[in-house]
């Protein structure tokens, strides 16, 4: 019998699945179902075959029911009888969750007592919590006999100390409605760091400091001594910190009240514009894709060039920052897919970091697209002088090693 997690990812209107073997990261099946609740959702599935590699998309049969429930109802029934034909026994189910507040700071098997903590974190992600906690309701309602563990998006950035989580605004603010920095992509930070520490042959290293740039449609860094998170670039949500696809990063605050007052719109509007129309594609005016902007950058687009210029310095100017919490800088470390994929960017943002001593090695750039990671700066003997890496991320994998860990 081999032993396996499901781990499920439930947005507001998708839900992205996956059975993995928690020892060795492979992954036995996977799955997407898109626009969940509405009467076009459509699904599809793979299996892995005899040689090991998962097989083609296929679509999956769903029932009447389009909602959250009943997706996961037909897909784990697809699940279940293909681990029973193969002898698969899944001994847990791992549940993404964006927001854990202040509640948790690791992963938990979700029992009742968690489920009303993660309930509590609503306001904190009005979007998000919501698609996540009707994820785990509907798996447990199909699985009830197995534990089902949830992995919190915040959970690593809890070791911040109160110095970098507080905004300096009304202490109300901060007691009466949790006003504070949380930070996010915890679970995708704590893994390329841990790999990253193997790499530079550290794992043990209490005082390795690390700089990891979570850099996708959303982007976030943290700066990790010995495996702990002491500050990030995103905050109360989502939003601040580094320019992203369609997010703006850090603004003004002041910007909300100019643009109602020039304009009228309400705090929702322009708050939706900030975090759906900005970033790289209000840069561009083309894309929110770094694929397409650097090819548009390559044939001379001018807002496709000026898009990355920004991205890459604000990239940069944050990179230097957490050199503070650090006190130095051991390794940069580049994941995502823009940072395992996107060799402008790499280019763009160590070219603004040379005076910290990082220097691009180019053939090694060049290597480093489609899961191939390594090292990217120029080999040297002299001591101190940090490295930047790429570490492709595998968030699925910590969680279902967080599941199947907790499950023991
Ligand atoms: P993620 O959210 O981690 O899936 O990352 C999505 C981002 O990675 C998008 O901006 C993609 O354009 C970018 N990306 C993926 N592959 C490449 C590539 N080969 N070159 C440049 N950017 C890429």
């Amino acid at each position: 019998m081999t032993t396996a997690v499901l781990v499920l990812n439930c947005g507001s209107s998708s839900l992205k699945f996956a059975v993995i073997d928690p020892e060795n990261g492979s992954r036995m099946v996977t799955g997407l179902a898109e626009r969940v609740g509405t009467p076009d959702v459509a699904a599809t599935i793979k299996f892995v075959g005899t040689d090991g590699a998962l097989g083609a998309a296929s679509a999956l049969k769903l029932g009447a029911e389009n909602d959250h429930r009943g997706v996961l109802a037909a897909v784990l029934e697809v699940i279940e009888s293909w681990a029973q034909e193969h002898s698969v026994d899944l001994v847990a189910v791992g549940h993404r969750i964006v927001h854990g507040g202040e509640a948790f700071a690791a992963s938990v098997i979700l029992d009742d007592t968690a489920m009303a903590a993660v309930r509590a974190c609503i306001p904190l992600a009005p979007l998000h919590n919501p698609a996540n906690i009707a994820g785990v309701e509907a798996a447990q309602h199909v699985l009830p006999d197995v534990p089902h563990v949830g992995v919190f998006d915040t959970a690593f950035h809890q070791t911040m100390p109160s110095y970098a989580y507080r905004y300096a605004v009304p202490t109300e603010w901060a007691n009466e409605y949790g006003v504070r920095r949380y930070g996010f992509h915890g679970t995708s930070h704590r893994y390329v760091a841990a790999r990253a520490a193997q790499e530079l042959g550290r794992n043990a290293d209490p005082g390795l400091r690390l700089i990891t740039a979570h850099l996708g449609n959303g982007s976030s860094l943290a700066a990790v001594r010995g495996g702990r998170s002491l500050d990030t670039s995103m905050g109360l949500t989502p939003l601040e910190g580094l320019v992203m696809g369609t997010r703006s990063g850090d603004v003004d605050p002041g910007v909300l009240g100019y643009i109602h007052d020039r304009t009228g719109a309400d705090v929702s509007a322009i708050t939706d514009d900030l975090n759906k129309r900005s970033g790289l594609l209000g840069l561009s005016g083309i894309s929110n894709d770094m694929r397409t902007l650097d090819e548009a950058a390559d044939s001379g687009d001018q807002k496709a060039q000026l898009a990355i210029e920004v991205f890459a310095y604000r990239l940069a100017k944050y990179i230097a920052s957490l050199t503070v919490p650090l006190e130095g800088l051991d390794a940069v470390v580049f994941t995502g897919g823009i940072g395992e994929n996107s060799r402008t960017v790499r280019i763009a943002t160590l070219g603004h970091l040379t005076h910290l001593g990082l220097r691009l090695d180019p053939h090694a750039n060049q290597r480093c697209v489609g899961g191939v990671g390594g090292q990217i700066t120029v080999a040297t003997d002299e001591p101190g002088t940090p490295v930047a890496l790429v570490v492709p991320t595998d968030e699925e994998l910590v969680i279902a090693r967080d599941a199947a860990a907790l499950t023991r």
